[in-house]
């Protein structure tokens, strides 16, 4: 049943659950494996007998992803702690491959038994269409396919959380100097610029061959389902019911006909701005007036009190997302895992995992926060955008079935994080003067003018890759080019072939979740189609927001976004007129 939050906050939402104790270690096989050998031999006559092991099975499986996020958060906090590193690997090993094999068991079981006629469809409908594909997918033989493949993802993480150089006489790491690319000193820039391209490359090797394994081993994975290619299995695998390849391909062209063009007059203007011949990789950050960097906060806890402010004002409504914030930011900032209540871990340091995500502790219900934030106005969007996704597991935390609060469809699940960080816009005063302000927003449209472009270029680049078995690395090298050229920013990289031919091992994404980029492409859609909602009636966009969200999984991907009163659309049309929306605004901004 959706839950609708008008109530004051309750600190935390353990569900008692008769079957699974308290205090269960979710991360034990030993004690998890009688709990579910008596789900499995458990008989199931008629509607609420199917009920009852649908709840339980949520609150079991709930208890062990949690062991296993739990892991995850602290491995990708300290991944130099070997010790933190050993039990997250022992978890992915030892514990995941059993729960697969009895995760199964318990599909099957579910998508043969009797009594599904009796349980409502807006709350069982979606996961019943889970478990019959689930149990369609699903084969022994992947298990051990899929553990080498995380297994190879952790080493990629590994790789890039040990990147780090030396500049200016201390250690950074790369996300660390990420700041540098906004001096306004060219020299300074480019300086950073070639140390950190130079330190990814010299890495090249090693994560090209790790990738090569990764595509043979999903190569493999897709022919043991019965798929010809990865790409027609990972569709399915990702439960894209609602669009193909086809709508992806037309998204692409809808991308190059409408935006990259608008991108490059950008370009065109900053080049002419700062007043250089060409435009090189190092200009694309600098504030092209010269002035110096934005400085929108000192530190985690700045970040959280600040962002705080921006939510209250948003919504101060009872229930609504101030306190959602409120919640989120009452552990702390973090800085040592998932440890004691703690929803965030916000700054970067050496050894932390590169990037940003949010994760659910199922469980406890808890979201958490995980960011590598430096004090640039990038991280200003990355935490609304976060919180976004907090405000998703919060909001659509009171259904009993688990899979309607974990596996929200990513095209929608992105459109709760990309609408923060456009309707928090108007309150980017909390960090900034009126005039930083606007120069905020201006930077913001810019990073969109990326966004689009860059995620036809991460899509397109994945439906070579998988549609082209057997590629050598040079065909690799060679597709990926043609992509920038259609995709490309503008800059000129005479001279710089190496770093931009591997540009793409940086997308975590296609080494971790490959074929997980379009749902940016069709959230932000979506999210500029809220924004203009929001325009029009603040109040009512926000409700529609939240009764959307509320519904987490248990309706298909277009009636979610009706839910939230906009269209599941990503059609060339669509660009066209969200892309003019975001062109008005660039014109109404100071220049
Ligand atoms: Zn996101």
């Amino acid at each position: 049943m959706p839950v609708r939050y008008d109530g004051p906050m309750v600190p935390s939402f353990r569900v008692e659950s008769e079957y699974v104790p308290a205090a269960l270690d979710g991360g034990s096989w030993g004690e998890l494996e009688p709990l579910y050998r008596g789900l499995i031999d458990r008989p199931v006559r008629g509607a609420e007998d199917l009920r009852r092991l649908i709840h339980d099975r949520s609150e079991l499986d709930a208890a062990a992803s949690e062991a296993g996020s739990t892991r995850y958060i602290n491995m990708t906090c300290r991944t130099d702690d070997p010790a933190v590193k050993a039990a997250y690997l022992a978890f992915v090993e030892e514990v995941q491959p059993r729960l697969k094999e009895v995760g199964f068991e318990l599909d099957r079981k579910l998508a043969a038994a009797e009594g599904w006629e009796g349980l409502e469809p807006a709350v069982y409908g979606q996961y019943r269409r889970e478990v019959v594909t689930a149990v369609e997918l699903f084969r022994a033989e992947n298990v051990a396919l899929e553990t080498e493949l995380t297994r190879l993802d952790q080493r990629y993480a590994e790789l890039c959380g040990q990147m780090s150089v030396s500049f200016r006489g201390r250690e950074h790491t790369l996300q660390q100097m990420a700041r540098y690319q906004e001096e306004p000193d060219r020299a300074t820039r480019e300086e950073a610029w070639r140390l950190v391209a130079e330190r990814r490359l010299r890495d090249r090797d090693a994560v090209e061959a790790l990738f090569d394994q990764m595509l043979v081993l999903r190569g493999r994975v897709a022919r043991n389902a019965g798929f010809e290619d990865f790409r027609a299995y990972a569709f399915k695998a990702k439960r894209r019911w609602d669009y193909g390849p086809e709508e992806c391909h037309a998204f692409a062209e809808g991308v190059e006909r409408h935006v990259v063009p608008a991108l490059r007059r950008l370009s065109a203007s900053r080049r002419a701005e700062l007043g250089v011949g060409v435009l090189r990789p190092w200009d694309m950050s600098v504030d092209p007036k010269q002035r110096p960097a934005l400085r929108p906060f000192e530190g985690g806890a700045d970040l959280v009190a600040r962002s705080a402010r921006v939510f209250r004002r948003m919504d101060p409504s009872p229930g609504g997302l101030g306190e959602l914030f409120d919640y989120v930011a009452r552990g702390g900032v973090g800085g040592s895992g998932a440890a004691s209540g703690a929803c965030l871990d916000l700054e970067s340091r050496p050894g932390k995992a590169p990037g940003g995500y949010q994760a659910n502790r199922d469980r406890a219900r808890m979201p958490f926060i995980f960011m590598n934030a430096v004090g640039v106005q990038r991280d200003v969007e990355t935490m609304v955008h976060e919180a976004g996704h907090a405000f998703h597991a919060l909001l659509s935390r009171g259904t009993p079935v688990l899979y309607n609060r974990a596996e929200i469809p990513l095209e929608f699940a992105e459109v709760a994080s990309m609408s923060m960080e456009l309707l928090a816009k108007p309150f980017l005063d909390e960090f900034y003067t009126p005039a930083e302000a606007d120069r905020a927003r201006r930077l913001q449209a810019e990073h969109r003018a990326n966004l689009l472009p860059w995620v036809a270029t991460i899509d397109q680049f994945q439906h070579w890759l998988y549609t082209h078995p057997g590629h050598t690395r040079a065909e690799r090298r060679g597709a990926w080019l043609a992509l920038r050229g259609r995709f490309g920013e503008g800059a000129d990289w005479a001279g710089l072939d190496e770093p931009q031919a591997y540009l793409w091992h940086r997308q975590g994404h296609l080494f971790g979740a490959p074929f997980y980029y379009i749902e940016y492409g069709i959230a932000q859609l979506g999210a500029l189609q809220l924004e203009g909602a929001y325009r029009r009636d603040p109040a009512a966009a926000l409700a529609a927001y939240k009764r959307g969200l509320a519904l987490g999984a248990s309706r298909p991907l277009p009636e979610l976004f009706r839910s939230a009163g906009i269209e599941f659309d990503f059609s060339p049309a669509r660009i066209a007129r969200a892309w003019a929306e975001v062109e008005a605004d660039l014109a109404a901004l100071p220049a």
